[in-house]
């Protein structure tokens, strides 16, 4: 079968593909249609945190879906409840709703947060701030809240009540803070937005800012959370607990699930019929990500933030380098005159896969790498920038 032409063909065409057909993969390896191997530094977009295929991972994924593959929520089933357990107790989390992705994770916190704001002081307080700059997903409501404009296009009208800040700017935020503002938004790195790190003290400020005036911190940790950044949550290395966390891309492994998680005060928001999904909490995904969070323990934490530092200090100074930015294995890089498209073009032509953000490019490589693994990719990435 040609699958490109196929491809083409029959699936609508809202993705720019590179000219690449994977077959099969082990580990950070995945392999093309020829054998060719390729070391893969996107993780299917953070999505693939114990690599490909991860023997562990798959065992406890093949075994559920041969014992009981999915109920509906209308019953009780043990996957789902161990994975909630397990991401409450490891996050300080009160709750958890599951979805399927990152987008419908944050329609949940968004709902979340609405809500609250609705039980408490009835209507009309229903704004949510989010940053410019940002990526909240793609449905029409998290379009709406991404804070770039070339999102708000064709599909009018977009969901009512957002607003959009400036990074960093704690007046600009106070300033837009009025009375019908019941939460902030926001990523504690902007992934698709460039690989951009917030300020621990701008975090700090709206936290406490976010408290005095009872509106809710949603953070989005789809892309951020699950060990990414060498904390299980990126949360904790910024020393703040939020009202509510949103997770979705690496918290499956591999397969699709959204959580929002619901902290203190926002924990009894939503009750009984407020909020559902036939799949949320399939028994199959859920045992996918409890071997994922079996996994992540403190030394696996460390051993990601050891590569952070690893992969930050073999790019230092190193030629067609202005920056490198992000947090953990969450690494952004900024190129001097290359173009980040062409870099990556390259990279696939010799057998390494990396992503772009914006004019950088990302890098976001399976948690499970070794520091060999990755020192032999970047040094490839080195030789194309050298050139
Ligand atoms: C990827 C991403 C989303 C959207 O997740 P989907 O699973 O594609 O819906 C939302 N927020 C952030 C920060 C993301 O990186």
């Amino acid at each position: 079968m040609d699958v490109k032409a196929t491809d083409k063909k029959y699936v609508m065409g809202t993705y720019n593909r590179f000219d690449l057909l994977i077959v099969a993969g082990e580990g950070c390896y995945c392999f093309d249609e020829k054998g060719k191997r390729y070391t893969d530094l996107t993780s299917g977009i953070g999505v693939n945190s114990l690599g490909y295929c991860d023997r562990q991972w798959a065992d406890a994924v093949a075994a559920q879906a041969r014992t009981l593959n999915h109920t509906s929520n209308l019953f009780y089933t043990e996957p789902c409840v161990k994975l909630a357990e397990k991401l409450c107790t490891r996050t300080g989390a009160s709750k958890v709703f599951f979805a399927n992705s990152g987008a419908e994770a944050n329609e949940g916190a968004i709902k979340v947060a609405r809500k609250y704001s609705f039980d408490k002081y009835g209507k009309g307080r229903d704004t949510v701030i989010t940053l410019k700059n940002s990526f909240h997903g793609r449905t029409i409501t998290t379009l709406a809240a991404t804070g770039q404009d070339v999102f708000h296009n064709y599909f009018f009208p977009f969901t009512q009540g957002f607003r959009y800040v400036e990074s960093g700017d704690m007046e600009a935020l106070k300033r837009e803070a009025d009375d019908s503002v019941c939460a902030v938004m926001i990523e504690f790195v902007q992934g698709e937005g460039g690989v951009i790190a917030q300020d621990m003290e701008y975090v700090k400020a709206l936290r406490k800012f976010c408290d005095e005036r009872d509106i809710l911190l949603i953070a989005d940790e789809v892309q951020t959370g699950i060990g990414r950044t060498g904390t299980l949550l990126a949360s904790e290395s910024y020393g703040i607990v939020p009202d509510i966390t949103t997770l979705a891309k690496g918290l499956g492994g591999g397969l699709p699930v959204g959580a929002v998680l619901v902290y203190g005060k926002a924990e009894n928001v939503m009750g009984f019929s407020s909020h559902g999904s036939t799949f949320g909490g399939n028994p199959v995904v859920c045992a996918g990500a409890l071997e994922v969070l079996r996994r992540i323990d403190d030394a696996f934490l460390d051993d990601v933030k050891r590569k952070g530092v690893f992969v930050r200090e073999k790019l230092k100074g190193a030629k067609g380098i202005a920056e490198v930015s992000g947090l953990g294995l969450m690494v952004g890089i900024k190129l001097t005159d290359k173009n980040a498209k062409d870099v990556i073009a390259k990279g696939i032509e010799r057998g390494v896969l990396m992503l772009s953000a914006k004019d950088r490019i990302r890098l976001l490589p399976p948690l499970t790498i070794t520091e060999k693994q990755l020192g032999e990719a970047l040094d490839v990435l080195l030789e194309i920038l050298a050139e």
